[in-house]
């Protein structure tokens, strides 16, 4: 069953146009990759999602209708973001981040701290002083605190040490294999989404060009929308 329907997604940045019609779908527990060079409309798709730009067009989760509902009701709904540039409160402790996201569901304290015991271990440190690896840990942590049906993962990897990005790439592997999780992924590397994502859909100039399974994304497709 369709867990997320979007068709014909249309969004305005004032009198500039960003989305012109972007086609999306994802499945219970599948994995979807959002795909495209800079600029094409990742994040403000992801945003748009999450209902926190206004946008036209046919945005369907778990049977409702999302267009004009506000952000925390589609939250409610179980869409969890996980922001790009992680957005963690500086000034709260990392269990005060968690707590603050919290709805009930099996995602609790220690079910988090489970899946990043770093996290754990700094769980009275001030988010404001984790190393990036570890505020990218806690927003991820955060989103599943909310209990989602959906993860938005929108550049969960970006900027980070190669072995930070592994450990961040095991858990979304985990959330996939072990929860069943839902997932729409947005990240530079398409070798280590590759290896997570069912489908794929290609963005450009603000349409979705391309859908198919991910194993469909041949090299010329890649390098004709790509550029890789
Ligand atoms: P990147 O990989 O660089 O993050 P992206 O695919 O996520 O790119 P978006 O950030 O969604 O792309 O941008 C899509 C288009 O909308 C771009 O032309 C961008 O300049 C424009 N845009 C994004 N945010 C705003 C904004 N707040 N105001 C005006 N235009 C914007």
């Amino acid at each position: 069953m369709s867990l997320l329907r979007v068709r014909n997604l249309q969004v305005n940045y004032g009198a500039s146009q960003a989305l012109f019609g972007v086609e999306l779908d994802v499945a219970e527990g599948e994995v979807v990759a959002l795909l495209g060079r800079n600029g094409m409309g990742k994040t403000t798709t992801i945003h748009a999602l999450c209902r926190m730009i206004p946008s036209v067009g046919e945005v369907v989760f778990a049977g409702k209708n999302l267009l004009g509902m506000p952000s925390h009701r589609a939250a409610n709904l179980g869409l969890g973001l996980v922001p790009e540039g992680r957005r963690c409160f500086g000034p709260l402790s990392v269990t005060e981040n968690l707590v603050a996201a919290a709805r009930p569901g099996d995602w609790d304290l220690s079910s988090v701290f489970n899946m990043f015991p770093r996290l754990k271990d700094r769980k009275t440190q001030l988010a404001g002083s984790l190393s990036g690896g570890e505020q990218q840990m806690l927003a991820i942590g955060r989103a599943l605190m909310t209990n989602p049906r959906l993860l938005l993962l929108d550049e969960a990897t970006e900027g980070l040490a190669p072995v930070v990005r592994n450990e961040i790439w095991a858990a979304i592997r985990s959330l996939k294999q072990n929860k069943g999780l839902s997932i729409i992924l947005v990240d530079k590397s398409l070798r280590e989404m590759a290896s997570v994502a069912d489908r794929a859909v290609i963005l450009e100039r603000g349409k979705s060009v391309w859908t198919g399974q991910m194993a469909d994304l041949t090299e010329d497709r890649a390098a004709r929308y790509l550029g890789v």
